[in-house]
């Protein structure tokens, strides 16, 4: 099943392959380090689709409470995804995971939301934060200057 969520006219459509790769990475265990990456799809109008996650790597730098992504390996998933989809299939944000049941972005990820929209790597208005908790996801929009949660359709 897909879910939608929804901040005022734009709506972002989540995949249940996407859905699927975060759901494999809850901070279920002590043990288990945060764990992330970064998102794709296609935009049509207000209409986003997140249609691709993709999943941690060696060269990403984790523990319990943190997660910093390998930034060179993502940018060769949104090069390759860009030319083998017709210049469809953009870069639309980040995702990660947090050990805490109803997750909600720190300081930190707030700052790095922003910072990664200022890149230029991203062709789209806005771009999403994805927070996979243990009991939920947390669902974030940001333009550039704000983020802003959305709300389950
Ligand atoms: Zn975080």
């Amino acid at each position: 099943m897909v879910r939608i969520f929804k901040y005022k006219k734009t709506k972002l459509i989540i995949t249940n392959n996407v859905q699927q790769i975060l759901e494999n990475h809850i901070q279920d265990k002590s043990a288990k380090n945060e764990a992330g990456g970064i998102l794709l799809g296609q935009v049509i109008g207000n209409e986003f689709y997140l249609t691709k996650a993709t999943e941690p790597n060696d060269l990403d730098k984790a523990t319990r409470y943190s997660f910093e992504r390998n930034k060179e390996n993502a940018q060769i998933v949104v090069d390759y995804e860009y030319v083998n989809s017709n210049k469809r299939t953009i870069y639309l944000g980040e995702w990660h995971t947090h050990p805490e049941k109803i997750p909600s972005p720190s300081k930190r990820d707030i700052k790095m939301i922003k910072s990664q929209f200022k890149l230029g790597e991203n062709l789209a208005a806005v771009i999403f934060l994805l927070i996979q908790g243990q009991n939920e996801f947390y669902v974030g929009i940001c333009n550039g200057k704000k983020i802003r949660k959305m709300e389950e359709v």
